[in-house]
């Protein structure tokens, strides 16, 4: 939903560009610096999305006939259209979390050395914030406790941290703390953080390398992408600082909606995604069609839920707008 800044636009327009096959654009090098510096890693990759991302991560850790262990609610598993088996051969292994937390001894139990007839367990993905319909964040100590028990075993770890940016500043820590554990990560520069396109791998610098020719065996080997990368390089410097506005904004927007009836716990809105259940009988498809012919988008996510996500283009101005808009998109159908 959100789009790209002013100074982005701008930026894009006057980017020094190169040809990244070969590693010359400028602009892509200084991105994938930046971000790995960030993120406290080695290096950093530009590719074109969240989940190419995760998948490049999958592929470049595993061999096929790995099993992969991922949380039950997870993006890699349920939104990436199949892709650990469909691409790279290998089995997924979900397992119930606590809000994006594996319960420890599950989670030791469910890892697997390889033998005849098992496939050994290759990789632990983890997502922070977890659950794209609620942001949950993962505490330090609990990715750290995480990673620990897969790194006992020889088992590397992955950090599915599309917004990790969220996460770190509701938490009030840095992403470099939340990804210290992990051997590798990502996070979106679409989403919250308003570029038009892509996403950065980060991890250790021969991992990346492999990461980059798996990328290109994939097609993602793009020319002079440093037009799409001065977008991501003014975001690290602009839009990362503001996200915590996102997460106040959409806390308040929580509690404006429990306090006028909705069945919502404003304490489970940790970061800037509100999940709004809708009363028994207003279905959702109807209450986010009433609401968007007051202009305002909600994403239908079950038969009574919807989700509601704040982001740079919604103001403090428009959550009265909002609020009102709900109240009348629940009305309408008691009378
Ligand atoms: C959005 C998202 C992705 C995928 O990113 P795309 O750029 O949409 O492919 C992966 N994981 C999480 C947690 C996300 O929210």
């Amino acid at each position: 939903m959100t789009l790209p800044t002013r100074g982005m636009r701008r930026a894009m327009m006057t980017a020094a560009v190169g040809d990244d096959v070969l590693g010359e654009d400028p602009s892509v090098r200084e991105l994938e610096e930046r971000a790995a510096e960030l993120m406290g890693k080695e290096a950093g990759l530009f590719v074109a999305s969240g989940t190419m991302a995760n998948q490049l991560a999958a592929m470049t850790f595993c061999q096929r006939g790995d099993e992969v262990i991922v949380a039950e609610g997870s993006h890699i598993f349920n939104l990436e259209v199949g892709g650990l088996a469909a691409l790279h051969g290998l089995q997924a292994r979900p397992l119930p979390t606590s809000r994006g937390v594996f319960p420890l001894e599950a989670l030791a139990e469910a890892m697997r050395p390889s033998a005849l007839q098992v496939a050994g367990t290759r990789l632990l993905c983890l997502e922070n914030t977890f659950d794209l319909n609620h942001g949950y964040t993962v505490s330090g100590d609990a990715m750290r406790a995480m990673a620990r028990t897969a790194h006992a075993r020889g088992i590397p770890v992955y950090l599915d941290g599309a917004r990790i940016f969220n996460a770190a500043s509701a938490l009030q820590t840095s992403p470099a703390d939340l990804a210290a554990s992990v051997d590798a990560a990502m996070f979106c520069l679409s989403k919250g953080l308003a570029c038009p396109v892509g996403s950065i791998l980060v991890g250790e610098t021969a991992f990346i390398a492999k990461a980059r020719r798996n990328r290109q065996r994939l097609g993602g080997g793009w020319r002079q992408a440093g037009v799409l990368a001065a977008a991501g390089l003014v975001a690290l410097a602009e839009m990362v600082g503001r996200v915590a506005d996102d997460n106040h904004l959409a806390r308040r927007l929580a509690e404006s909606l429990a306090r006028v009836g909705f069945e919502l716990a404003p304490g489970d809105c940790e970061t800037n995604i509100v999940f709004v259940p809708t009363p028994p009988g207003v279905p959702a498809v109807v209450f986010a069609s009433r609401m968007a012919s007051k202009g305002v988008r909600v994403k239908v996510i079950g038969t009574n839920s919807c989700r509601m996500v704040v982001h740079k283009d919604v103001s403090e101005r428009d959550l009265k707008a909002i609020v009102r808009a709900a109240v009348a998109a629940i009305r309408v159908h008691m009378e």
